[in-house]
């Protein structure tokens, strides 16, 4: 079928809102009516080629929708309201028994390739094939997923809250949880776009004393205040190395996030972490860039360097437990919506995005007329 999707031709072109063909959901896919689509940092990166991922290629991988159609072999029916993510482990291969999903080989292989196992892709453009982003490609009236990356949610929960989900909040909230953050902690967080404004909720809800978040948007740190941010540092008004040591006896803190995807700001993550603390790298880098950290510190001042990828999520596990988090009261999703668009104004998403004017852009994709 004709639907329509933001497709990037090629890195550095703009995004445009195209009439692409749709093919059938296969064995152990859905087919998804795509409601609501966040814009993600990692979107913009393949915008501008730092991440490059096949092209042409539909932007997008966090979504709510409803399931319309079914392929073999699925459980997901439909009318099901869910939220589409990506990494569908594959729950066979050995990183998915060793009970670390997220580094799933078919997963991770199918989120650079843009294809199935087999090779093919359920989107076509002007006679050749159109790649989604992840097996997601969200931004969309539609989308053909793997069911596993398709996790059923509440009917009532609202659209937005539920499409942030799918990326931004697993892996901000999953990046906390998995860090070694004790209560009472002092945790870092560089960097409040939609996953950085995640770790703050997700270190409140594993129990830190402190949160000191860093940007140079003064609406995002306001906004990290909120989330539970006991102190936040303009890194454009002080130096944030200085600033962080000053507001922590010169010690350190506990644990360290970078939320940019920036080798400078991992490093500065790095450096803020006190003896024995740890630095997570959570933003995602080009793939060819290198980070220079003095080596004497590893052994020294027992520091430990890691990263997480999703936040380590297993998506049929977490998105409920957020779920539930957020009916109970402790996780806001609300306010992370910024700004809504249709999907015609989605290239405004992403300038809005570039620029630094919102914390999560939500594109509504039905028609709309
Ligand atoms: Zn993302
Ligand atoms: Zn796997």
């Amino acid at each position: 079928m004709e639907m329509r999707a933001l497709v990037l031709e090629d890195y550095g072109t703009p995004p445009r809102v195209e009439v692409v063909e749709c093919g059938p959901p296969g064995p152990g896919e859905v087919l998804v009516r795509i409601v609501a689509s966040g814009v993600c940092h990692s979107d913009l990166h393949v915008v501008t080629g730092t991440l490059p991922l096949p092209v042409p290629i539909v932007l997008g991988h966090e979504a709510s929708g409803v399931v319309v159609e079914t392929g073999p072999g699925t459980r997901l029916q439909a009318g099901d309201h869910v939220v589409v993510t990506w990494i569908p482990a594959c729950g066979a291969c050995f990183w998915c028994r060793n009970g670390q999903p997220e580094l799933c080989e078919r997963a991770n292989a199918g989120a650079v390739s843009g294809t199935r196992a087999d090779g093919t892709s359920p989107l076509t453009w002007r006679g050749r094939p159109l790649f989604p982003f992840s097996w997601a490609g969200t931004l969309a009236e539609y989308a053909v997923v793997p069911e596993a990356a398709a996790i059923p949610v509440p009917a009532e929960m609202p659209w937005d809250a539920a499409a942030l989900l799918g990326c931004a909040v697993q892996t901000g909230v999953g990046a906390a949880w998995r860090a070694p953050i004790q209560p009472g902690d002092t945790v870092l967080v560089v960097g409040l776009g939609g996953v950085g404004q995640n770790i703050v909720q997700g270190a409140r809800l594993k129990g830190a004393g402190r949160i000191i978040a860093v940007d140079p948007v003064a609406a995002k740190r306001e906004l990290a205040r909120t989330l539970g941010a006991t102190d936040v540092v303009d890194p454009e008004a002080a130096d944030p190395l200085a600033a962080v040591l000053d507001l922590t006896d010169d010690r350190g803190v506990d644990v360290a996030f970078e939320a940019v995807g920036r080798a400078d700001l991992l490093a500065l993550a790095f450096n803020a972490a006190r003896r024995g603390g740890t630095a997570v790298a959570v933003g995602v880098p080009a793939p060819n860039e290198d980070i220079t950290l003095n080596a004497f510190a590893f052994p020294s001042q027992e520091k430990t360097l890691t990263g997480t990828w999703l936040g380590g999520s297993y998506p049929p596990r977490d998105i409920p437990r957020l779920v539930a988090l957020w009916e109970a009261g402790h996780l806001q999703l609300e306010p992370l919506v910024s700004r809504r668009y249709v999907l015609e104004e989605a290239p405004a998403a992403f300038a809005d995005l570039e620029a630094g004017r919102i914390v999560r852009g939500v594109v509504h994709c039905g028609d709309p007329r």
